[in-house]
């Protein structure tokens, strides 16, 4: 098949593009660079099954494909909030464009959709019949608001226009290519025990994350978007929740690093706790992560120690 990644220069795409030339596809990656880099994918630039295309997805295009999956869109809170105007538009817009294309083509697409639909959940864990707890009109709306009415959209062009449509709610995830510097936990802790630097906890450090090694997601991903039984929304992510906290210490106790940990202010809306209720991924794709979570971190860290030298 012939597959377009939007965002596939960025952390999840640069993994997905790989996993699907190995495939045997076809990949035409496009990206306008805000947080992905052509570093990502400069090992698949000699693969002749691979295509690069410096496109913004607010701007329509028109290509052969089978395949789409709309990953673009800046997904760490610092990236996002830096223009949030451009982030609702790249979401919406994004998935308009994705979508007429899909429509045109009669190609199937995929959604990267967020757990952040969730918000601040009153439900734990997600299932994915929870409509969610979200602010409208924060700092986080341009994101979470964006990324809901993406949701909207394909599920009306597929009731409307019968589009072929699959979508995927992630839960944080993290592994090598991640940037060092935009700001999402994971990657800062790891960049700061490195370096010596002080390890910056926000709040008290007591909200939890679920993280989900990148390999385990990208296998999610390939799953939902080839089989036939549902459309989704469907959760992928890792179950196995910790406090920030925690993930502060085990990051130190793996690095030998002796940072201090510091705390900084909460910032706004900052949801309190997510784990993914994942038993749609288990009984449906036979889904579930492989990758134990110190495993994961030691090939992140590894993948930085690399980075910073
Ligand atoms: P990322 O920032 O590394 O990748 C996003 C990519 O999209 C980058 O390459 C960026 O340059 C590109 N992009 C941004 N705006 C664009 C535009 N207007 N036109 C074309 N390209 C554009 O982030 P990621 O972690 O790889 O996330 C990929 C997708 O997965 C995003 O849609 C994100 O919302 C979603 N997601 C990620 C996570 C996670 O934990 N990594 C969690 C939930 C959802
Ligand atoms: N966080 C933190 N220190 C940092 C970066 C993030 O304590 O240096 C916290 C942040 O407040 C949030 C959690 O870690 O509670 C996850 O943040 P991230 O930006 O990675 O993802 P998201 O909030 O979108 O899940």
């Amino acid at each position: 098949m012939r597959i377009l990644i939007t965002g596939g220069a960025g952390f999840l795409g640069s993994h997905l593009c790989e996993r699907l030339l190995d495939g045997g596809h076809e990949v035409v990656c496009m990206d306008n660079f805000f947080t992905g880099r052509k570093l990502n994918v400069s090992h698949l630039l000699s693969n002749p099954y691979f295509e690069l295309l410096r496109h913004d997805v607010v701007d329509p295009f028109k290509l052969e494909v089978d395949q789409i999956y709309n990953l673009a869109c800046p997904a760490s809170p610092v990236n996002y909030q830096h223009n949030p105007i451009k982030t609702t538009k790249t979401s919406v817009m994004g998935a308009i464009n994705c979508l007429g294309l899909a429509k045109r083509v009669n190609a199937r697409v995929f959604q990267a959709s967020t757990s952040e639909v969730y918000g601040d959940p009153s439900v734990h864990p997600q299932p994915e019949a929870y409509w969610g707890n979200v602010n409208p009109i924060g700092i986080r709306s341009c994101y979470d608001e964006g990324k809901r009415c993406a949701e909207t959209l394909f599920f009306d062009y597929h009731r409307q226009n019968g589009v072929d449509i699959r979508v995927v709610r992630i839960f944080n995830t993290y592994g090598p290519r991640m940037l060092a510097d935009d700001g999402r936990v994971v990657s800062n802790f790891i960049v700061q025990a490195l370096k010596g630097d002080d390890i910056t906890v926000y709040g008290e450090g007591q909200q939890t994350r679920s993280f989900c090694y990148v390999d385990d997601l990208i296998e999610g991903f390939v799953r939902l978007m080839n089989q036939d039984k549902v459309i989704g929304p469907m959760n992928i992510g890792n179950p196995g929740e910790f406090t920030i906290l925690e993930l502060a210490e085990k990051v130190l106790q793996i690095t030998g690093s002796k940072s201090k940990i510091i705390y900084e202010a909460m910032p706004q809306d900052d949801p309190k706790q997510r784990q993914p209720d994942i038993t749609q991924a288990k009984d449906i794709l036979g889904w579930e992560p492989a990758v134990p979570f110190e495993e994961g971190l030691e090939k992140t860290i590894a993948y930085f120690k690399e980075q910073i030298s």
